[in-house]
Formats: structure tokens, sequence, C-alpha cells
């Protein structure tokens, strides 16, 4: 049974109010498996709630959270993520790099199980000083992560949960949002 709140609009025009916004990879790794009990709850949780109210109040607290974390202090997703790359990405990159798209793939790609083209190391060749130096060129999957601007969130919780212990913004969003649904914690 949700909190009758819930359902009332003013209660979604709540501006959120951040107080701590966790960045330490270690800590927030540590609160990740203290928490998988309670993270598995609050999923279910979650399916009891209309998907348009979350993806507002997720939007919200990304708009919040976002411009509060430097992705250059982390970098955490280059450094841990493998990285699926397109043809005409692949055909892009190389062309900006001068290189053949035969010497581009011998050095930076690899051929996954799946036949898809994957950046061949882990951390991503291409993060130096914790910055892309591709970040015109870089890929779909790069300028779309982490994803929490983008709706349908209830339909993404999977690999959602599965980034929180690896993204500040993620787990950030995911913790602000416990609160702002009055979700009860363990
Ligand atoms: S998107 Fe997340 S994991 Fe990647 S650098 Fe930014 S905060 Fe870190
Ligand atoms: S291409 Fe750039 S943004 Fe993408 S993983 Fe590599 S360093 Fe990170």
């Amino acid at each position: 049974m949700l909190p009758f709140w819930l359902n009332l609009p003013y209660f979604w025009q709540i501006q959120a109010k951040i107080d701590h916004i966790e960045t330490n990879l270690l800590t927030i790794s540590s609160l990740s498996i203290a928490r998988e009990h309670e993270n598995e709850r609050f999923k279910m949780f979650l399916q009891q709630v209309d998907g348009g109210q979350i993806d507002s109040k997720v939007l919200e607290l990304n708009n919040t959270i976002t411009p509060k974390i430097d992705c250059t202090q982390c970098g955490n997703c280059c450094k841990s993520l493998m990285i699926t790359v397109s043809e005409e990405e692949a055909n892009v990159l190389s062309s900006a790099l001068n290189q053949t798209r035969e010497n581009f793939d011998e050095q930076y790609l690899e051929k996954g199980s799946n036949g898809l083209m994957l950046i061949n190391t882990i951390p991503c060749t291409f993060l130096s000083d914790n910055k892309c130096s591709v970040y015109e060129n870089r890929f779909a999957g790069c300028r779309e992560f982490p994803a929490m601007h983008l709706p349908n969130f209830k339909q993404r919780l999977f690999t959602s949960f599965m980034h929180y212990n690896r993204c500040p913004i993620i787990f950030n969003v995911i913790e602000q949002l416990k609160d702002a649904l009055v979700f009860e914690r363990d």
C-alpha cells in the first residue's frame, strides 16, 4: 500500500532537498553491499508506483544531483565498463584519428562473443587523466550513461541497479528517490 500523499500532485512539485552527495567510490561500494536487501525491496516497491511519476522525480533528482558531481574526478564508468562500438562510430573515430579502419580495429577493438565490437581494454584506452580524449566522438553508450535523464526508469531497473555500486550519479539519485517516495528503509 502506498502512502496517500504519493497520489497528491503537489507532492511531485517539491524540490529535492539534497543534504549530502556521496561520491566516495569505496563508500558507495560498501553501502551497496549493505543495502542489497533494501534495494531488492525498493525495486518491488517501485513496481507499485506510476512510471510517469517516477520518471518526473528521477529527472528532477538527476537535474539536481548531476551538476554537483564532477565526472572528471570519478571516471569510474570509463574504468570499469565494457564499451560497445558500432560500425559507424568506428568509421567516424578512426577518421578523426587519421587511421585506417584496419589499423583502428587492430589497435582498439575486439569482437565480443555475441559478435558486437568492443573496446579492447578496461579501463577504456581513450581515458586520459580521467578525461575522455575522444570526447567529441565518444560512443553512444558513453553519451547515454548513466541514463538517469531518460524516461522509462521503471523498465531500466535492472541496469540502473547493476551500476548503482559504480556510479555516484545513479547511487545518489536512487538514494534520494527512496526518500522522495517515503520508502521505508531497512
Ligand atoms: S557517469 Fe557516473 S561513473 Fe561515470 S564518471 Fe560520472 S559519476 Fe562516475
Ligand atoms: S570513449 Fe571516452 S567516454 Fe567512452 S569509455 Fe572511453 S574514455 Fe570513457
